[in-house]
Order: structure tokens, then C-alpha cells, then sequence
């Protein structure tokens, strides 16, 4: 493989690109206007110049990774002659569906179609294609350039072939693929969200407060950054959604999302986007706990 088509300039398109891009790939980035390309290439080049102030590459490999990315606005010629797609839109079916149904008219009939989607099923973007054994997830982590982990879901449909490709490419920018199945919230939701879910549950009941749950499991459970503090960074609106596709896809009560984490976000509070959530990043940047009494 050697032209990767990014869709999505974004927190996650941007970084993946970069990754490609680092790794000697040709990567062709698409978004829908020149203000999100250019966006997501001053966020390409302010990581890169972080890594050449830290010596971890070179200034000439600063000016390649730049070099080997194209921009494009519109989705045509963005994925001609691609190898491969990695879709990394706005995390929406309807747009994810349409897309998927576009890639399938217009790329050739060997490009692999991936989705970087943390929750959408593979299976249903897979069956708006008429190749579902070429559509596969490939989930990367965020910061992408730092996180090792790629979780390669498959579809229903997909094929081995398919699936040990995307794996040794994986390899091949130096992340550690996992295999999964394509089920509700594949593994790493799976499992993060209900433990972020229960974390609010616990602030909600009165058990303890925003630092003490987050010291408790930073101090107690090694975990870099406390589970109130972590949904922020992810967006209290992300992290219902995937719980609401878990709850939906199981019919189980258990992904139930807590009635705070839905009074929160139907009041706007999101986290670090909205700049508060279980923490005030108004005034600065350093997380400052929000003085509104959560507890019931
Ligand atoms: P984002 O909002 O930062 O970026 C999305 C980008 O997609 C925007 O620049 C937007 O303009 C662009 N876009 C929208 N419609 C488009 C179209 N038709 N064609 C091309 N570009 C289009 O979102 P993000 O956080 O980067 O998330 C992208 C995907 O990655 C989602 O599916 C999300 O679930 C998944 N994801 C996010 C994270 C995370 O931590 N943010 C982690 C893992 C996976």
C-alpha cells in the first residue's frame, strides 16, 4: 500500500495523517472546507515541531512527513487511486453511510474501506457497499501519533485477507493492532465506558466527590488520569452516545447512562470543549473542579 485517503481533518484525521505521513505514505487528507484543512495541517505541523524540539526527528523529516500530504475538498478526487481509505468524519451515521455508499462508486475495486468510528457498527456501514469484505473498522487512539493502539474491528463480512492486511500495515507505522469482533462499543468502549458511567453513578449518589473518585483512581488504581477527568477530555456528549449504542445494541440495562451524565449535557456542560464539565477549564488551563454541587 501507498496512498492512504484521510477523511476528516480533525482531532482524529489530523493525526492520523500525520502518522501516514511520518511513516513515508503518500496521504491524500479531505475535508469539506479549506478552514478545517488548514486547521488540521497547523495542528500537523505545531506536533511535528514538538517532536523536533524534543529530537525525536529531524527538521528535514519535519519538511517530508509536510511534503508527503496533499489536501483535497473534494471526496473524488481525494480517493482516486487510494489503497486505502481511513474515514474519520464527524461521528454521524447518516454522514458515515452516505460517505461509505460514495467510496464505493468512485474507488477502484481493491481499495480496503476503513472507518475510524468509535461506535457506529461496521456491519451496517459495510452493507451500504456492495464490498463488504473489503470494509473494516480501524480505531486508533487519541493523540494518534503517541497512542500505540489500533483496534482492527471486523465486520460481519470481512474478509482475512482484508483483516491481515490492515493488521501488518497497522505494524508497519509502528502501532500494536488487537483484533475484534464488531460488536456494541467493540472492546475498548466496552469496557471504558461503563467504568467512566459508574464513576458518575458514584459522584451522583453521594459517595464522594469529583477529586476524591479521580484521586481514588489515579493513586489506587494507577491510571494516569482519573475516570471524571477523562470523560471530560472525550466529551460528555461522545460518551453518552456510545452508551446509549450499548445500551440500544444490548438491551441491557447495565449501559444505562447516569441521569447526571444526561442532565449535564442537555445543559451544555461537555467537558473540555464547552470548557466545564465535572472540572471548570474556563480560566485555565490547568482543570480547576467546578464549584456546582453535583451531589444529590
Ligand atoms: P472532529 O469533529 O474533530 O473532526 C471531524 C472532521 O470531519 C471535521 O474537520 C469535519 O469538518 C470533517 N467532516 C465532516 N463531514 C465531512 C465530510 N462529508 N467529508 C470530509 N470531512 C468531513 O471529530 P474527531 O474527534 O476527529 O472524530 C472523528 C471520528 O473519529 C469519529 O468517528 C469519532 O467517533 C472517532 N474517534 C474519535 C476519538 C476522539 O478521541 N476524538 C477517538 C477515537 C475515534
Amino acid at each position: 500500500m501507498q496512498i492512504i485517503a484521510v477523511i476528516g481533518a480533525g482531532t482524529m484525521g489530523n493525526g492520523i495523517a500525520h502518522t501516514f505521513a511520518q511513516c513515508g505514505f503518500k496521504v491524500q487528507l479531505i475535508d469539506i472546507n479549506d478552514v478545517s484543512l488548514n486547521k488540521g495541517l497547523d495542528t500537523i505541523a505545531k506536533n511535528l515541531d514538538r517532536m523536533v524540539i524534543k529530537e525525536k526527528i529531524t527538521v528535514a523529516e519535519k519538511s517530508q512527513t509536510l511534503n508527503n500530504i496533499s489536501t483535497f475538498i473534494r471526496l473524488e478526487e481525494g480517493v482516486k487511486n487510494a489503497d486505502l481509505v481511513v474515514e474519520a468524519a464527524t461521528e454521524n451515521i447518516d454522514l458515515k453511510l452516505k460517505i461509505f455508499k460514495q467510496l464505493d462508486e468512485i474507488c477502484s475495486d481493491d481499495t480496503i474501506l476503513s472507518t475510524n468510528t468509535s461506535s457506529i457498527s461496521i456491519t451496517q456501514i459495510a452493507a451500504t457497499t456492495s464490498r463488504p469484505n473489503k470494509v473494516i473498522g480501524m480505531h486508533f487512539m487519541n493523540p494518534v501519533p503517541i497512542m500505540k493502539l489500533v483496534e482492527v474491528i471486523r465486520g460481519y463480512s470481512t474478509s482475512d485477507d482484508v483483516t491481515n492486511s490492515v493488521m501488518e500495515l497497522s505494524k508497519s507505522i509502528g502501532k500494536i493492532p488487537v483484533e475484534v469482533n464488531d460488536y456494541p462499543g467493540f472492546v475498548a468502549n466496552r469496557i471504558l465506558m461503563p467504568m467512566l458511567n459508574e464513576s458518575i453513578e458514584t459522584l451522583y449518589n453521594g459517595v464522594a466527590g469529583v477529586e476524591e473518585i479521580d484521586t481514588v483512581m489515579k493513586l489506587g488504581m494507577a491510571h494516569p488520569m482519573g475516570p471524571l477527568q477523562l470523560a471530560d477530555f472525550i466529551g460528555l456528549d461522545v460518551c453518552l452516545s456510545i452508551l446509549n449504542v450499548m445500551y440500544d445494541g444490548f438491551k441491557n440495562p447495565k449501559y444505562a447512562p447516569c441521569p447526571l451524565l444526561v442532565n449535564m449535557v442537555r445543559a451544555g456542560k461537555l467537558g473540555v470543549k464547552s470548557g466545564e464539565g465535572f472540572y471548570d477549564y474556563s480560566k485555565s488551563k490547568k482543570a480547576e473542579k467546578v464549584s456546582a454541587q453535583f451531589l444529590k
